[in-house]
């Protein structure tokens, strides 16, 4: 074949190898229940209160006693339970109460008959079907018991989780404190947004996508800018970052030819290891550990990094985080055009896939070059296709993963 790719490593074992070595380094706190958005629990939730608190009416109509229904005659409508406003008169036989949905159902009550099947004349109410014992009513705890753990430890809560946790009366959430990353990019061509470039020279788009992917992921960034490829300014900034944050991300410099340079400074520094991921985009990466903080080295292709930040910076960041990570969801789809695919590296291909007459299927965005933006922007999903898979013919079945939130 004329390419060894023996050397390199699959994406499971360096994953794997980088999340045996961490574990959460940020504290917890409290924190006023809307400031929790998007912060990692720290503790379990128990439930201080039972839900429903009290037994309630589910529908608009009317709470009977069984026994009064069994004579088949119409009950008169002793008063009124409303949410808020519970009925606390008196309740005779042959009676029944008018109950809104929400009300505290009035002690004795054996089910709610819904309006839709009663007959008002009247205080005189006619029943239309004879209700199950129980029927329509929540009873005390039926949603969450007293005590009961509501939400884990490392949870990152999002809206969903802001009204579950307001309906229990919890005014403050145990949360860790956001994981501190700093960031830069190297390379002499790289030239920031809003200057005017030279011939040779390119605008510095990774830190862009870093960025959005750390807000997205709810860390402190502390953006170093574009350190030039001289030995004296990265040594400056591989110490700064390393005394101010948890981690370091950079982007640049990882690859055959620049290696050398940043080895012998992080050799210095602290225990880096470079690996040649048996992944594509996304070959070079590098790993390890600076005096205090962790270090990330993705590669400069554009694409590149921000696949490699996806697959392994990502799970890795959620366990520094304290957050409990699932892996993306993956689904099979039907190739609607061939894929260009050679063996040895498992692909993270850039696709579109959309709903066909046969199910789902997926298209390719085009030109699967590291370099080209489009590849990425345009897709919605990418086709993971298998180490050893060759082309891909149309209609063959591949796996897509479709762009998680942090990509969204
Ligand atoms: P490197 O990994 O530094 O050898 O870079 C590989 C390729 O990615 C080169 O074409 C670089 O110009 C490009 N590149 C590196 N860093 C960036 C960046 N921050 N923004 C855009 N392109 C970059
Ligand atoms: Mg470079």
């Amino acid at each position: 074949m004329g390419f060894d790719t023996s050397g390199l490593l699959p994406l499971s074992d360096a994953l794997q190898g980088m999340l045996e070595q961490l574990a959460c380094c940020c504290d917890s706190e409290q924190q006023p229940l809307p400031e929790g958005l998007g912060r990692v629990l720290a503790s379990d939730i128990a439930s201080p209160l039972a839900v429903p608190p009290f037994d309630n009416s589910a529908m608009d109509g009317y709470a009977v006693r069984l026994a009064d229904l069994a004579s088949g005659t119409p009950l008169i409508m002793a008063g009124k339970a409303f949410a808020g406003q519970p009925y606390q008169g008196e309740w005779p036989a042959g009676h029944c109460v008018r109950i809104m949905t929400g009300a505290p159902v009035p002690a004795g009550t054996d089910a709610v008959v819904m309006q839709e099947e009663t007959q008002a004349d009247g205080d005189r109410i006619t029943f239309l079907a004879q209700p199950e014992p129980g029927q329509n009513i929540r009873r005390t705890g039926s949603d969450i018991g007293k005590g009961a753990c509501v939400l884990q430890a490392g949870t990152r809560l999002t809206p969903r989780e802001m009204p579950l946790l307001a309906s229990l009366g919890i005014a403050t959430v145990p949360v860790r404190r956001p994981l501190k990353v700093a960031i830069f990019s190297t390379g002499d061509e790289l030239k920031p947004v809003g200057t005017p470039l030279a011939h040779g020279d390119i605008y510095d788009s990774n830190r862009y996508g870093v960025r959005a992917m750390l807000a997205r992921l709810g860390c402190d960034c502390l953006d170093l800018g574009i350190i030039p490829d001289d030995p004296a300014q990265l040594r400056a900034a591989f110490i700064r970052a390393d005394e101010e944050a948890d981690v370091l991300i950079t982007t640049g410099g990882v690859s055959v030819g620049e290696a050398d340079f940043t080895k012998q400074l992080l050799d210095e520094l602290g225990e880096i290891g470079f690996w040649k991921l048996a992944i594509k985009p996304g070959k070079p990466f590098a790993f390890g550990r600076l005096p205090r903080a962790w270090f990330f080295g993705l590669p400069g292709n554009p694409v590149s990094a921000m696949v490699t930040f996806d697959q392994l910076v990502q799970p890795a960041l959620a366990k520094l985080a304290g957050q409990r990570f699932e892996r993306p969801l993956q689904l099979q789809a039907i190739a609607a055009e061939p894929l260009k695919k050679s063996p040895g590296r498992l692909d993270f291909q850039r696709g579109i896939m959309s709903q066909g007459p046969n199910g789902l299927e997926v298209r390719s965005t085009g030109s699967q070059d590291s370099a080209v933006f489009s590849s990425l922007s345009q897709a919605n999903c990418y086709i993971v296709l298998e180490r050893e898979r060759g082309r891909v013919a149309v209609g063959e079945t591949v796996t897509v993963e479709p762009f998680g939130g942090l990509l969204l």
